[in-house]
């Protein structure tokens, strides 16, 4: 029996090791069954190369719990380990290290050390008391051995027998990890970390993992179906996806993986299921934030990638240069996966776009890469429905009509098509091609697109009364004289609680309403915005909205009123104009609205 201390000069380890390795203690479940497959894949490694002779027999993982001795085993039947293998291995190796770990990070905050440093096997110590190591190497005529140590730097390291080439980890928990006990939390944990892992792994007798999930396979063996099973297989209460992307890249890193476009409509649905990182088919995290773009978020799915650091930890990774290769890596992909759809199979893209349009419109806002190839097959839905254009077919097709004074392409949306249907059938008479912006995406998209577009500009269609939706600086005159213009805006000179309102006379065409109510853009978008964003938003939101009313010197209404006598009557003709076109904006509210139906009642009670 040899007997030693295990060379570390730090007195004592396995504080530090139980502290600050991890944060999360099931990690060592992780670690050593990632051990366990390592050591079977050099085994069948070895083997192939005529290195390791012999049956390789049933190459399996075994977890095994035995609550009554509280202990939990982990078993493989890989390379195994000689004496000397376990000196240089366990003894010697890992601590090294350890002091190099200890010298370089002392006194730092703890995610450094986790993103910096991985102790494989030792992460066994945050949960035991105890921890034996029986190993058969693969080596002919090798010795079985015994190593057991109490988490002091003693071990012991002795012959022992064992029948079965491989390596039985046994774990003697303690006290504070009895909750691992459990073969629920076993379970669940070798769900979470090893469900993909390439060697099958058993606990009491069920296999839990698949060890050639789809992302691992080449795209050529695969069907959609096969896509769309894996796809199940990860989320199995979700829709299917609208497509996915297949990430296959050697170099200049590696990286394996299959996005998903899940179906989305609303935007409040996001981000409950999200993309999972694995390096090796081993899980690492579903934290990706920093190494899958912002918008990509939405995405659900796989990526795998050994170059990614196990022990992962946001500041390590924002440093870290592959990261940052691979984020764009895949913001092409899908930015060319993207564009491909759109040019073979246009039908199906805008079919899809209610969803898709989402994380188009995040990452053309965010991510100026991607912008320039979005340009190409971001669309446009006319409010007609059905029919849509690309940015380049908006500007060809109201080129001659929509241009305003400074050349610019004045592109008209609705954020509503019911409740600004007059002010878009208005447009659309006048031959104006009226687009859908409803999505909460929306305002901020405009407003983004409006900076990098520079030569278009996006106007709400009922932003102004309709000759005036683009700015072409043309005025049509009212047959109504400036006496007669005062006196109708006197009349209409009434106060409206919490609305801003000025009036204007205009001639617009006698067929427009008698009056028509506008909301100015600006102050319409600073109010929607508010809506949907925090605190700073108050400030607009509180604002009293605030409204043109524009009236129609052309429409002949004011020839009669102009001509009534009964004050009365025509003060409440007028309020009632002015209440109607308040209406077709949503504008006119509580007391104001009823006072207009009983006015309205009145009225045509009069007229009889
Ligand atoms: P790492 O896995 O990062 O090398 P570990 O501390 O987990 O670090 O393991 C140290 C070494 O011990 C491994 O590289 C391997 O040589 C050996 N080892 C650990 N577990 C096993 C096992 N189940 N079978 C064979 N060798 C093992």
């Amino acid at each position: 029996m040899q007997k030693g201390s295990i060379r570390v000069q730090t007195e004592n380890i396995f504080p530090i090791i139980k502290k600050f390795l991890y944060s999360e203690h099931d990690i060592f479940i992780r670690e050593l069954v990632s051990n366990a497959v390592d050591a079977t894949q050099k085994l069948k490694t070895l083997s192939s190369i005529g290195e390791a002779k012999g049956e390789l027999g049933e190459l399996r993982i075994d977890v095994k719990l035995d609550t009554e001795k509280k202990t939990i085993t982990i078993s493989d039947r890989g390379i195994g380990m000689t004496a000397e293998d376990v000196d240089k291995y366990i003894n010697q190796v890992a601590f090294s290290g350890a002091e190099e770990f200890l010298n370089k990070y002392k006194g730092q905050n703890e995610a450094n050390i986790i993103g910096h440093f991985g102790l494989g096997f030792y992460s066994s110590f945050m949960v035991s008391d105890q921890v034996e190591i029986f190993s058969k190497s693969y080596k002919e005529n090798s010795t079985p051995v015994r190593w057991e140590c109490d988490g002091s730097p003693e071990y012991t390291l002795e012959e022992t027998s064992k029948e079965l080439r491989g390596t039985d980890i046994v774990m003697h928990i303690n006290a504070e990890s009895e909750e691992f006990l459990s073969a629920e939390r076993i379970k669940a944990t070798l769900e979470k970390f090893c469900r993909f892992l390439p060697v099958p792994i058993f606990f009491e007798d069920n296999q839990i993992n698949n060890p050639t999930p789809a992302w691992t396979r080449k795209p050529s063996e695969l069907t959609a179906e096969d896509y769309q099973n894996f796809y199940k297989e990860l989320y199995p209460f979700n829709e299917a996806p609208l497509f996915w992307i297949h990430l296959n890249v050697d170099y200049p890193f590696n990286l394996t993986g299959i996005l998903y476009f899940p179906k989305i409509k609303q935007s409040y649905e996001i981000q409950k299921d999200k993309i999972q990182l694995y390096s090796n088919q081993v899980f690492v995290t579903d934290e990706v934030k920093d190494i899958v773009p912002e918008f990509l978020m939405l995405l659900q799915g796989v990526i795998d990638s050994p170059d990614i650091p196990l022990n992962v930890s946001r500041s390590y990774l924002q440093g870290d240069p592959n990261v940052k290769k691979i984020n764009n890596h895949i913001t092409k992909k899908v930015a060319d996966k993207l564009e491909e759809i759109f040019n073979n199979n246009r039908k199906e893209f805008e079919e899809k776009w209610e969803s898709l349009g989402l994380f188009v419109k995040y990452g053309m806002m965010t991510d100026d890469k991607f912008l320039d190839k979005a340009n190409k097959f971001h669309i446009f839905e006319d409010v007609e429905g059905g029919k849509f254009y690309t940015l380049d077919e908006y500007k060809i097709a109201t080129e001659t009509l929509q241009k305003n004074k400074e050349g610019k392409i004045v592109v008209l949306y609705t954020t509503n098509p019911i409740q600004q249907d007059s002010y878009i059938q208005a447009a659309k008479a006048k031959g104006y091609i009226v687009v859908k912006m409803e999505t909460l995406v929306d305002a901020a998209f405009i407003n983004n697109m409006e900076m990098k577009w520079s030569d278009v500009m996006f106007t709400r269609v009922d932003a102004d009364i309709t000759d005036n939706l683009i700015d072409k600086s043309e005025s049509s005159d009212s047959v109504l004289s400036k006496d007669e213009e005062t006196t109708l805006k006197e009349l209409f000179g009434f106060q409206i609680p919490a609305l801003h309102v000025a009036v204007e006379v205009k001639g617009l065409s006698a067929d427009a309403p008698p009056v028509v109510a506008t909301r100015p853009e600006f102050m319409r978008r600073m109010k929607d915005m508010a809506a949907v964003s925090g605190p700073m938003g108050n400030f607009y939101a509180n604002m009293p909205d605030e409204v043109t009313l524009t009236i129609n010197g052309n429409h002949n209404i004011y020839q009669k009123v102009l001509k009534q006598h009964n004050k009365s009557k025509q003060e409440r003709v007028v309020r009632n104009l002015a209440d109607l076109a308040l209406l077709s904006q949503g504008l006119l509210k509580g007391n104001d609205l009823t006072a207009f139906i009983n006015r309205s009642v009145e009225l045509m009670n009069n007229g009889q």
